[in-house]
């Protein structure tokens, strides 16, 4: 069994399938913090995230790996826990750039495929572009949104103190730019279902999701 979620920042995705993977017995995978890590990985090592050659040469350097408990996801670079420093603004403000460079989308979806392909009792995958591009035979797609200032409130929620409008103006410029890059965009795939969860509680939609992969 292969679920694949996606769809903007902000909409509950991570926290939708962690909880549905745990309650199906499934692997996770988070495929945002790959990107998030090799975007660390440039910062870290002096690469200049705004030159795409620059990026396409360093892209194959670092070595990635990914945990897959969904009650414990786990992601190393180069052998170090990054799951603090890739959650800084700084790489949130620069992994657009980073994942929109051909090469590093090739080497992170190769990455991807063949955890999905080893994981023994399905997966459940949280992306952008997992049912368009990364899994495209997956057993259930699922796309999820919500209003621009849903999404908001819930990420100033998780990074406590921080100010709503400033999160929502950041929302809006990073989908523009998944949205907008020329290799596998944020996008929703033909067969996905789509569940708006603006008016939803979490478990609301960790219910409706279990309810589609049981169908
Ligand atoms: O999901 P998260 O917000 O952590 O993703 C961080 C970034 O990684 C996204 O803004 C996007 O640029 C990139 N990403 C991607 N394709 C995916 C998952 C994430 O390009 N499948």
């Amino acid at each position: 069994m292969i679920v694949a979620i996606d769809g903007p920042s902000g909409t509950g995705k991570s926290s939708t399938s962690k909880a549905v993977a745990a309650k199906l017995g499934l692997s996770y995978l988070d495929t945002g913090a790959q990107y998030r890590a090799i975007t660390w990985w440039m910062i870290s090592n002096g690469v200049d995230v705004t030159d795409a050659d620059a990026v396409a040469n360093a892209a194959g350097k670092p070595v990635i790996v990914s945990g897959t408990d969904p009650a414990r996801p786990t992601i190393t670079v180069d052998g170090l826990d990054a799951s603090g420093p890739i959650r800084t603004e700084e790489v949130t403000s620069k992994v657009s750039a980073v994942s929109a460079v051909p090469e590093v989308r090739t080497l992170i979806t190769e990455l991807q495929r063949s955890i999905a392909r080893s994981a023994e009792r399905g997966i459940v995958v949280e992306g952008r572009d997992i049912g368009t591009t990364v899994l495209p035979d997956a057993d259930l797609k699922i796309f999820l949104t919500a209003s621009p200032e849903a999404r908001a409130a819930r990420r100033s929620g998780e990074l406590k103190g921080v100010d709503v409008h400033a999160t929502k103006q950041a929302l809006i410029k990073r989908d523009a730019a998944d949205s907008s890059r020329k290799t596998s965009p944020l996008a929703k795939a033909d067969d996905a279902v789509e569940v708006d969860t603006t008016e939803l509680t979490l478990d609301q939609v960790i219910e409706c999701v279990v309810t589609l992969v049981e169908e």
